[in-house]
C-alpha cells in the first residue's frame, strides 16, 4: 500500500468496511432469478461501455463518466438487490481490466458506491418514494435521494484527499471543488436517471441501448472538443522550436507562483540563462543547426527542471526562464550551477569552436522577497544577474545584489529615459504649470535622496524616473479643480484622488514604464494604512512608494499650492516628525531631515536658482 498519513489509512479502512457490511447485510443474491440476471447483465454492459466513453470537462480535464445515471435509474426502477448486484459485478470487472490499480482503491470505491446507493434509496423510500415506475408523484423522493448521492460523494472523496493532506491531494481536492462546470455537469448526469427511467420504462432493452448511444455521442464529441481546445491552448502558451513554455505563459504562470508563495509564505526563486557566444555558433554553422542546438538545449533543460518540479520556459531567442517555487536563492544557484557544469559537459554539435570549446550559459537568479512588488521587478533582478555574468567572462551563475551598480551601460540608459520621460511630461503637463514644477522639484529631490539611502542602480533609476512621472495622471483632473483657490469641495477632492489610477492607467500602457507603476499608484497610500488608492498599510507599500510619499509631501508642505498655506524648511521638518509613523515610514524621515538640512545649508536659494536652471 503507498504511504500514507496515518487518519487517511483509518479512514479508507473505515469507509470500505461499513460499505462491506452494508452489502453483506443487504444479501443483494439471495433473491435472483433469471429475469433479473438478463436485465442485471444488460445494465452491467451499458456500464462498462460508459465507463469507457467518459466525458472529459474543460478547463482542467476532469471527466465524467454517466455510470451513476445507471446505478440510480435502476434503483428507481428496480429496487436496491438488483442494483447492488450491478454494482458488485461491474467492480469486479473493472478490477480485472484495471488490475494495475491498487486493490484496496477499488474495495474504497466499491464501498462508496454502496454506501451512496444504499442511503440514497432508503431515503428514497423513506420520503415515499414507490419503486417501479418514475412518476411525477415521486419528486420530492427523487430530489431527496439524488442530493443524498450527491452530497455523499463529493464529501467521502473530498475527507479522503484532505485527510492525506499531501500538496498533491489538496491542490487535486481544490481543483474539483473551484470546478463549478464539473459539479454542475456531474449534479446533471444523476438527474439523467431520471430520464433513464423513462426510457427504460417505455422498452427496457432499447431504452437503455438509446441512452447508451446517446452517452457515447456526447463523450466522443466532447473529447474531440476537448482535444481541440488543449491543441489551441498549446498553440497560445507553447513555444513552436522548443516545446516550453512561451513568454507570455512564462509570466502567467510566474505571477500565479508569485502570488501563491506571497500567499503561504515560502520562498520562490527566478532564473534567467542566456546561451553564451550564440551568435557565433549561428554565423559558424547557419540558423537551421542554431535552431537545432536550440532545441536540443531546451529539451535538456526540461528533463532536469522537471526533476526538481521547477517550470522552464523560452524566455526570448536564445534566453529561457526558470520557475523555482518552494526554493531560496541559494538553493536556485546551487541548482543551476549544477546544471551549468552538466550543460559545460554535455556535447553538442559544433560547440568545440565556441570560445570556450563547449556549450556554455549564463545564469541570473533573484529571489521573491515580500517587497517585491511585480514579477517585472523579479525579471529585472534576474536579468541585471545575468548580465553580470555576462561582463565578469560569461559561463557564471549569479545570484542579484541589490548594492551591485551592475553597469555603466545601465547608467546611461537611465539617462536617456529620463530625457525622454521629461519631454514626454512637459508635453503632457502644459496645461498644469504647477505639477510639472512639483515634478521637476521631487524629481531632484529623489536623485539627491536615492544617492544617500544607498539604493541600487535600479532602484535608484524607478524612484528618480517614478518622481518625474508620478502626478502625470493629473492631466485627467478638470483644470479647474487643479487651479481652484480655497479648500476643495468633497467630490472635487474624490476627483483629484483618482489622478493616482489615471497615472497608472497611463504608464501601464508603456511597456518600458512598468516599474514605474506602484510609485504612480501608491504614492498616496500612508504607513498607518489611511491612505489612497487601497488604504495599504506599513510594508505591504513598496518601499519606493514609501520613499516618495515623504519627498513629495515635503514638497507640497513647502511650496506654495492653490489650497493650501506654504511652511518654511523648519516647518515642515515639524510636520514630517509628526506625522513619523503615521504617514511616513519612520526609518526614512531622519535620513530624508539630514538631507533637507544640507541642502538648506548650502543655501535654499540655490537649491531653487539649481531646479530653475533645469525647468
Ligand atoms: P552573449 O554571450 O553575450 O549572450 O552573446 P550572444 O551571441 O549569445 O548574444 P547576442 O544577443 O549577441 O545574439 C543572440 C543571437 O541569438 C542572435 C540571434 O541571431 C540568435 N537567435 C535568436 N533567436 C534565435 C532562433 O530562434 N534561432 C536561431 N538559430 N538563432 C536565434
Ligand atoms: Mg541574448
Ligand atoms: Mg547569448
Amino acid at each position: 500500500m503507498e504511504r500514507m498519513k496515518q487518519p487517511a489509512n483509518l479512514y479508507l479502512l473505515m469507509v470500505t468496511l461499513l460499505g462491506i457490511v452494508g452489502f453483506m447485510i443487504l444479501e443483494p443474491f439471495s433473491r435472483i432469478n433469471t429475469t433479473n440476471w438478463a436485465i442485471t447483465l444488460t445494465l452491467v454492459g451499458a456500464i462498462i461501455l460508459l465507463n469507457h466513453y467518459t466525458i472529459p470537462i474543460p478547463p482542467d480535464g476532469n471527466s465524467i463518466s454517466m455510470d451513476s445515471a445507471i446505478y440510480l435509474a435502476s434503483m428507481f426502477l428496480f429496487g436496491l438487490n438488483l442494483t447492488l448486484q450491478v454494482l458488485l459485478i461491474n467492480s469486479i470487472i473493472y478490477a480485472i481490466f484495471k488490475w494495475k490499480i491498487a486493490w484496496w482503491k477499488h474495495l474504497f470505491n466499491f464501498s462508496i458506491y454502496c454506501i451512496m446507493t444504499i442511503l440514497a434509496y432508503f431515503l428514497f423510500i423513506f420520503c415515499n418514494g414507490i419503486v417501479g415506475d418514475i412518476n411525477t408523484r415521486n419528486l420530492l423522493p427523487y430530489i431527496v435521494s439524488l442530493t443524498t448521492y450527491f452530497i455523499l460523494n463529493t464529501i467521502l472523496i473530498s475527507l479522503y484527499f484532505l485527510l492525506q493532506q499531501t500538496e498533491s491531494s489538496i491542490t487535486s481536492l481544490s481543483g474539483i471543488v473551484k470546478d463549478k462546470t464539473f459539479l454542475v455537469s456531474y449534479l446533471s448526469t444523476l438527474l439523467l436517471s431520471i430520464v433513464l427511467g423513462i426510457l427504460l420504462q417505455v422498452n427496457a432493452i432499447l431504452g437503455l441501448i438509446l441512452f447508451v448511444c446517446i452517452a457515447i455521442l456526447l463523450s466522443v464529441a466532447f473529447n474531440e472538443h476537448f482535444r481541440l481546445f488543449q491543441e489551441t491552448l498549446d498553440k497560445a502558451n507553447k513555444d513552436t522550436l522548443t516545446g516550453l513554455n512561451n513568454h507570455g505563459y512564462f509570466k502567467e504562470i510566474l505571477q500565479k507562483e508569485v502570488t501563491a508563495a506571497k500567499e503561504n509564505d515560502t520562498p520562490l526563486s527566478v532564473a534567467i540563462l542566456d546561451i553564451d557566444d550564440f551568435k557565433k555558433y549561428n554565423d559558424i554553422y547557419g540558423h537551421i543547426q542554431g535552431d537545432h542546438l536550440l532545441q536540443e538545449f531546451g529539451a535538456f533543460l526540461q528533463t532536469e527542471a522537471a526533476k526538481a518540479h521547477y517550470i522552464v520556459a523560452r524566455y526570448g531567442g536564445e534566453e529561457f526562464a526558470l520557475v523555482m517555487p518552494n526554493t531560496d536563492r541559494k538553493t536556485a544557484y546551487s541548482f543551476m550551477n549544477e546544471l551549468r557544469k552538466k550543460a559545460n559537459d554535455t556535447y553538442y554539435s559544433g560547440v568545440e569552436r565556441l570560445p570556450y570549446g563547449c556549450f556554455s550559459f549564463s545564469c541570473g537568479i533573484a529571489e521573491c522577497e515580500k517587497e517585491t512588488y511585480s514579477i517585472s521587478e523579479l525579471l529585472n533582478r534576474a536579468d541585471q544577474a545575468m548580465y553580470a555574468g555576462k561582463n565578469q567572462g560569461k559561463n557564471l551563475v549569479q545570484i542579484y545584489n541589490p548594492h551591485s551598480e551592475y553597469s555603466i551601460q545601465h547608467s546611461l540608459f537611465v539617462e536617456k529615459e529620463m530625457e525622454e520621460a521629461e519631454y514626454q511630461l512637459k508635453i503632457f503637463l502644459s496645461k498644469d504649470v504647477y505639477t510639472y514644477r512639483h515634478s521637476k522639484r521631487v524629481y531632484q529631490y529623489a536623485v539627491d535622496f536615492s544617492r544617500m539611502l544607498n539604493l541600487s542602480l535600479h532602484e535608484r533609476k524607478t524612484l528618480i524616473l517614478g518622481a518625474l512621472v508620478h502626478d502625470i495622471g493629473k492631466i485627467e483632473i478638470p483644470r479647474e479643480i487643479l487651479t481652484k483657490k480655497g479648500k476643495l469641495e468633497p467630490h472635487e477632492w474624490e476627483m483629484m484622488k483618482k489622478h493616482v489610477t489615471f497615472g497608472k492607467e497611463i504608464i501601464s500602457t508603456n511597456k518600458k514604464l512598468e516599474d514605474l507603476i506602484p510609485l504612480v499608484e501608491l504614492h498616496h497610500e500612508r504607513y498607518d494604512g489611511k491612505g489612497y488608492p487601497y488604504g495599504l498599510a506599513g510594508k505591504s507599500i513598496p518601499k519606493l512608494a514609501r520613499i516618495l510619499c515623504v519627498i513629495d509631501s515635503f514638497d507640497a508642505m513647502t511650496t506654495e499650492r492653490p489650497y493650501q498655506k506654504t511652511k518654511t524648511f523648519q516647518e515642515a521638518i515639524v510636520e514630517l516628525r509628526a506625522c513619523s509613523g503615521k504617514q511616513f515610514d519612520p526609518q526614512f524621515i531622519e535620513p530624508f531631515i539630514t538631507m533637507i538640512k544640507q541642502l538648506d545649508d548650502c543655501g535654499k536659494e540655490e537649491l531653487e536658482k539649481e531646479l530653475v536652471a533645469v525647468e
